[in-house]
């Protein structure tokens, strides 16, 4: 088995390496009634091999790891967090946080359910990841610090580049490893081997069965990558998108905007936003109940369809600045940015880009205070008034706060007299 010790010593910045080094020789000589092996694991040796800064630190344990967890926060001045699913613990020491969890195995009982998890060895714990390059371990424990684990041939596929899953069954066990997989794909610049893509294809259907909260979680890790559009559009031509629902579609001009967008930007109501630009009001409801997003994602997704239903308007030529404000405000401004992302060169993108940037800030001077020292009554019209002034503001009717005060004194009259015969009327 190779050994990576220099390249843990070449690849792993302070305070990563003294930990990783500390953690192997505290449990060797502290706990080793309760510890037997411990193991940094997953996608942290994959990152390392790639020579790829690594983050954060997944760490497996053959034995007791919250009496590791707990001793390395004395150790090191830190606190172990609440444990998680499957009693994993999370450190956190000063400079870094670490998940550890005892080594398990897993079993489904049927394809997109969540497995059935029992303590194991560390061997069986790599058996039940999705990837290859995702299922080899470095040994932590002194004498055999910096061994790499690898029976399933991890290492040679990062020097090829490819995405390869451990089993036949692995996408129908869980199918959200197709979504990892595409999102590992545009990050890494990987391909599915031959004989995974073909599982791929097979078991894509499976993905129907996923509960839309797993299946959103993986499509939000997506939206988070640099590489979203490269991930999103594959899973488009592979069928990916259509397998979790049919309304599901990222087409050419979307997945083109959001890979215009700044690279790296972390901005995703933006990016569902986009992906509800192109969708109808019915794929957007249909999108909307398959994934059961909370309410700011459900908005998102249908402010896509009731924009495109009142587009027309900001087409006509003859439309005040105030009037585009009526018609825009109502929708979030990530919506607004996504249409201008995908809108057509015509004036309803001049009047898009006019409001984001430009009139959406545009306030009146006075207050609702200012008003009621004029002589409003506190009440609706002045909640009116300070609208009639804003749109003056837009329009270039007024340019100052003694020009809105003027115009109150004006309108007040006229607008208390109105006010006195609705009273009379009613
Ligand atoms: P990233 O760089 O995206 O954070 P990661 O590999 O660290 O990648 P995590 O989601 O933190 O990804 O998962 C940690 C490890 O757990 C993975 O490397 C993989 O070995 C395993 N894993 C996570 N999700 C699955 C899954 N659905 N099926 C099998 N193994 C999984």
């Amino acid at each position: 088995m190779p050994n990576v010790a220099a390249l843990m010593e070449r690849t792993l910045k302070s305070p990563f390496l003294d930990f990783v080094k500390e953690v192997g020789s505290e449990a060797a000589a502290k706990l080793a009634h309760s510890v037997q092996g411990v193991y940094l694991v997953g996608g942290q040796v994959r990152d390392l091999l790639l020579e790829r800064h690594v983050y954060d630190i997944d760490l497996m344990v053959a034995g007791d790891a919250r009496k590791l967890a707990a001793h390395l926060a004395q150790h090191r001045g830190g606190q172990v967090l609440a444990a998680t699913v499957f009693g994993t613990v999370k450190l956190e020491v000063p400079g870094l946080s670490a998940d550890i969890a005892m080594a398990r195995r897993e079993s489904y009982e049927r394809p997109g359910a969540l497995p059935r998890v029992e303590k194991g060895d560390p061997k069986e714990d790599l058996a039940r990841r999705d990837y290859t390059i995702n299922a080899m371990a470095i040994d932590l424990w002194p004498g055999r610090f910096g061994t790499l684990f690898d029976f399933y041939g991890g290492m040679r596929d990062i020097t090829l580049k490819r995405l390869r899953v451990l089993h036949e069954q692995s996408f129908a066990d869980d199918p959200t490893r197709i979504l990892r997989g595409l999102r590992y794909e545009a990050r890494l610049g990987f391909q599915f081997e031959t004989r995974t893509a073909g599982l791929l294809t097979r078991d894509m259907h499976h993905l129907e069965a996923v509960s839309g909260p797993r299946i959103r979680s993986e499509v939000m890790r997506i939206l988070r990558e640099p590489t979203r559009a490269a991930a999103l559009s594959r899973a488009e031509d592979l069928g990916v998108l259509a397998a979790i629902h049919p309304a599901l579609r990222v087409p050419k001009r979307v997945a083109e905007a959001m890979a215009a967008s700044a690279e790296g930007t972390e901005d995703l109501p933006y990016f569902v936003a986009l992906m509800g630009a192109a969708l109808t009001e019915e794929e957007a409801r249909a999108v909307a109940a398959r994934l059961d997003p909370p309410r700011e994602w459900t908005e998102l997704l249908l402010a896509g369809p009731s924009y495109r239903a009142i587009s027309r308007l900001l087409e006509k030529p003859d439309l005040k600045p105030s009037e585009i404000v009526e018609v825009l405000s109502p929708f979030p401004t990530d919506a607004l940015r996504a249409q201008l992302a995908v809108a057509p060169p015509t004036l309803q993108r001049e009047r898009l880009n006019l409001y984001l940037s430009e009139l959406r800030a545009v306030r009146q001077a006075c207050t609702g205070d200012d008003l009621i020292a004029a002589g409003v009554p506190a009440g609706p019209l002045v909640g009116e008034l300070l609208d009639e002034l804003r749109r003056a503001r837009l329009d270039g009717l007024l340019h100052s706060k003694i020009e809105e005060e003027a115009m109150v004194k004006r309108r007040l009259p006229i607008l208390l007299a109105r006010q006195g015969g609705e009273a009379g009327r009613s």
